[in-house]
């Protein structure tokens, strides 16, 4: 659905346009059919803008809708038990032995119904769109069966008709079949590449590329296969051990990497060069109490830095963009602007969406009012949701205020 809509008397705007957050003050933006028509200073209004619906955002922020690069949307099952055992400093093996790890939410996704993996993600849009996001990519993953992968992306399929955030589905490739010797991994990675990947509609192909999960070579199989198909390639890269899967998506020019806590010296300036976004995931950074993913380096060499909330049931339980950004100023040093772009632009970039995540005329008109009057209020104020009202495509989503 497409709408027009003014948004007017706003206090600071955000239109990531430009080279850096493109901060215009007493500002207004003015959608038309969904699309961004006016993005800029009130006196700049054009006078025929006044016939549409108007929203006064009372001198408060706006900025472009936010845009989460790396989620697991859809799984069923809850790992609370393994949170709380990894707090009380429980090894991996013994929340393995108590029935944690990956394996657990495999156990419950499979279980569920179709309808049941549908509400449950409709239900995690529902939280995002609450938060200010209005893009989302979507993983499948939680299956690690050909046909069961198959399911999950029908699932992705299906939230994405019927929920006004715009979810991007990736086909994931998360831990070969358990128990398996190698001439069964060797014909899943197969059945993977040539018989999943060219038929499904999956717009975007990762691996998870680490010990425990599949080898550099395999990694280049699957993204090989996946780049004749015509999908945007990912990697799950360099997160508990070094591989080379930042320098392998370099190589084949992946869309983005993801994670990079234990990332080679050489890599940066190799990412940079190829244009691959680099998706920082603080939540997983914090859960698992890794260390923090490098991005000074990062932006040093000139990459581009994302922001994701990875929400998945194991590492990440948030679908709070707002909250990642918090960590990412307080623990890796990033500027609010740099955050900003991390949530906006740049994460947009990484999901193939060049018209979300930033407001100038042409693009969406995806925007958030926020109960904030700075930038720099929303990644400084946390653990309390910011978002105010959330429109998309010109017509209003979500209001905290609703019904006041
Ligand atoms: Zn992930």
């Amino acid at each position: 659905m497409f709408g027009s809509i003014v948004v007017d008397h706003i206090g600071e705007l955000v239109t990531c346009a430009g080279d850096g957050i493109g901060l215009v003050h007493d500002a207004a933006v003015v959608v038309r059919n969904g699309r961004v028509a006016f993005a800029g200073a009130r006196a700049d209004l054009p006078g025929d803008a006044r016939g549409d619906d108007v929203i006064d955002a009372g001198g408060r922020l706006v900025t472009p809708g936010l845009v989460d690069p790396h989620t697991h949307l859809v799984f069923a099952g809850s790992r609370a038990h393994e949170f709380d055992l990894r707090n009380q400093g429980r090894s991996y093996l013994e929340i393995q032995q108590a029935g944690g790890g990956i394996l657990a939410t495999v156990k419950a996704t499979r279980a569920a119904s179709d309808g049941e993996l549908v509400a449950g993600a409709a239900a995690r849009l529902d939280r995002f769109l609450a938060q200010g996001v209005t893009v989302v990519e979507a993983k499948t993953g939680y299956d690690l069966t050909i046909e069961g992968e198959r399911r999950l992306l029908a699932a992705l399929q299906a939230v994405r008709e019927s929920h006004v955030i715009d979810v991007s589905p990736t086909l994931l490739a998360h831990v070969p079949p358990s128990g398996g010797d190698e001439s069964s991994r060797a014909l899943f990675v197969r059945a993977f590449a040539e018989e999943l990947i060219p038929t499904t509609n999956a717009e975007a192909v990762d691996v998870y590329c680490d010990a425990g999960a599949f080898t550099l070579d395999e990694t280049r199989a699957i993204l090989t296969a996946a780049k004749k198909y015509g999908k945007r390639l990912r990697v799950h890269a360099e997160q508990f051990t070094h591989t080379g899967a930042a320098e392998l998506a370099a190589e084949l020019g992946a869309a983005s990497v993801e994670h990079l806590e234990q990332l080679s010296d050489g890599a940066p300036a190799r990412l940079a060069a190829a244009g691959v976004v680099c998706n920082l995931l603080p939540g997983a950074a914090l859960t698992l109490k890794l260390p923090w993913p490098d991005a000074r380096k990062l932006l040093a060499a000139g990459c581009a830095v994302a922001l994701g909330t990875d929400c998945n049931p194991g590492s990440s339980l948030s679908e709070s963009l707002p909250l990642m950004m918090t960590l990412a100023c307080t623990q890796m040093g990033l500027s609010a602007a740099e955050a900003w772009l991390g949530v906006t632009r740049h994460a947009a970039r990484a999901v193939g969406r060049a018209d979300a995540g930033v407001l100038a005329p042409g693009a969406r008109g995806d925007l958030v009012i926020w109960d904030a009057d700075d930038h720099r209020q929303v990644p400084q104020h946390f653990g309390v949701p910011l978002a105010r009202t959330t429109i998309v495509r010109g017509v209003i989503a979500f209001r905290r205020d609703a019904g006041a």
